[in-house]
């Protein structure tokens, strides 16, 4: 019997999201933090969690400066893209490249998606993108700022043109803005109901805890609470981000180290001939390269492994900013490849 025949069909054409489990000495591939925390406490492991995570959300809306009722919790933002495309379905468009799983679970729940591509300063093509949202008529429109894997914000000018040319749901995700300069977007929901702020702390030290969160309108979280399974996020995970947000004078001062360890990073590599790091408002850096698979697979000898972009961006990889250690390795090595 062969399984694939009894397979969706926008299943069977999918490829499964590919985590890359290589060891290491230095890993710098997948945008996690260098710091995590070390205090691990106990829960009632006999009792089912709380299927609201009333804590956690008081505790965000207070950071945020709403209401408890404005946030939904996910196991991590991974499973709110997933309740979103699955309350609202699609058509879903998103510019490219950028995070692939607005695609991936778009196909997987059988809804139609389309990615319209960056100008060539990676920021969004807003001739093109307001034309696909009049002939397509998009329900969900992601926009990753900073962008992943290009490491830029977009202008937030043109982000507003499409939010306010949309007739479906803007939802602005902000997994990398602690890294960022610019300001964040939640402010602006006050002004338009259309918007939709994704966050999580997967990048901020917490990404085995699977936490993410999002921040928008009552009616669309009541919607989203029909089909979000009770008891999503874990004992565990819920009480220690409570603890860790109310400790966020280490996170800052974590993200402050990475963000000048970025920009010394960025300043290095620009030194380094034959490579060109473009700029980043995220924790890691794309660089462009003639010799990409090369590169990769001489730093991954030394132990160091970063994120090979191929099929994504070509001849393009990209570095995650770890502890000053971890980056002078990764320099060293990379100088002597080149
Ligand atoms: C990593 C990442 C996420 C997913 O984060 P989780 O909370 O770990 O699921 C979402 N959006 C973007 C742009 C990311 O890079």
């Amino acid at each position: 019997m062969d399984i694939k025949n009894l397979v969706k069909p926008n299943i069977r054409s999918l490829r499964a999201y590919h985590a890359e489990e290589i060891p290491c000495r230095v890993k710098l591939d997948a945008n996690e933090s260098p710091y995590g925390v070390k205090a691990l406490k106990t829960v009632k492991t006999n009792r089912y969690p709380d299927p609201e995570a009333k804590a956690l959300r008081r505790l965000l809306a207070k950071q945020f400066k709403t209401k408890p009722e404005n946030i939904l919790h996910g196991n991590g933002s991974d499973e709110l893209i997933q309740c979103l495309i699955t309350t609202f379905g699609g058509p879903v468009l998103f510019p490219t490249p950028t995070f692939s799983m607005y695609g991936i679970i778009s196909q997987a729940q059988g809804e139609e998606s389309a990615g319209i591509p960056l100008d060539e300063k990676f920021d969004l093509d807003t001739d093109n993108f307001l034309k696909a949202i009049k002939s397509r008529n998009p329900k969900l429109i992601f926009l990753s700022s900073p962008n992943n894997p290009t490491g830029n914000s977009f202008s937030e000018d043109r982000i507003l043109k499409i939010i306010r040319q949309s007739k479906g749901l803007v939802i602005v995700d902000e997994a990398y803005q602690a890294f960022s300069d610019r300001k964040s977007f939640v402010p602006l929901l006050k002004k338009y109901q259309n918007l939709i702020i994704l966050k999580t702390l997967s990048k901020i030290g917490l990404a085995g805890l699977r936490v993410g969160f999002m921040i928008a309108y009552k009616d669309v979280i009541d919607e989203m609470n029909k089909v979000r399974l009770p008891f999503n996020l874990n004992s565990l995970s819920q009480k220690l981000a409570v603890e860790t947000l109310k400790k966020s004078a280490l996170m800052r001062s974590e993200i402050k180290t990475i963000v000048s360890e970025r920009k010394r990073l960025f300043n290095e590599m620009k030194k380094i001939y034959g490579i060109e790091p473009y700029p980043s408002d995220a924790n890691f850096i794309l660089f462009r390269t003639e010799k990409s698979d090369k590169i990769y697979k001489e730093l991954l000898k030394r132990g160091i492994l970063i994120r090979n972009m191929k099929g994504i961006i070509e001849g393009c990889l990209r570095v995650t900013v770890g502890t000053p250690n971890e980056n002078r390795a990764f320099l060293k090595a990379i100088k002597s490849t080149v």
